[in-house]
């Protein structure tokens, strides 16, 4: 339930245990459901379920094709879910004008910060690569503070986020 004054932080719903990943499965966080739930309230977000995937759903992944970087499934690369998905992120930007921060999950084609892998088109890794949600929610709220699972981990990291999120002040609103 959420409290007066407290934080509204957006969050990769998975960290939160929802059971929304392709296979069922969820991802929970201790650090985000014990730790920070004292402190936050959260606006659960998952990317692939709102833009009608499903759970569960085939798998996807990131791909670098001569126009940039895609989303394709990872068995049925005719599946192409790149412009839902930024769609999908300008459309949440609008409903977190007046969020404080966002944790996304590490490593996912959508919601990883930095460290999606990156095929090429012959399937094999060349890299590492922001996710397409992710991608866009950070060109569409760039002052926003942002950190993923991996780093929430880092006390020092962690410490340094909490203090972003409580001094955020989103676009629009009057200092109290
Ligand atoms: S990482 Fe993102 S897209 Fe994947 S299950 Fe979690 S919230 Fe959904």
């Amino acid at each position: 339930m959420e409290q007066p004054n407290r934080p509204r932080v957006a969050v990769s719903s998975c960290l939160l245990g929802e059971p929304v990943r392709y296979d069922g499965g969820h991802k929970r966080s201790d650090c985000v459901t014990d730790l920070l739930s004292t402190c936050f309230d959260w606006f659960p977000v998952c990317p692939e379920v709102a833009i009608g995937l499903g759970v569960p759903r085939p798998p996807i992944q990131l791909v670098k094709l001569h126009d940039g970087v895609h989303a394709l499934g990872a068995d049925n690369p005719s599946l192409d879910v790149t412009a839902a998905l930024q769609a999908c992120a300008q459309q949440l930007a609008v409903q977190l004008a007046d969020a404080n921060g966002y944790i996304f999950k590490s490593r996912s084609p959508s919601c990883g910060l930095t460290d999606a892998d990156l095929f090429n088109s012959e399937g094999y890794v060349t890299g590492q690569a922001p996710g397409i949600f992710a991608a866009t929610i950070q060109a569409c709220l760039p002052d926003l503070p942002l950190i993923d699972e991996i780093l929430l981990d880092d006390p020092v990291a962690r410490e340094a986020f909490i203090q972003q999120v409580k001094v955020y002040r989103p676009a629009g609103e009057e200092l109290k």
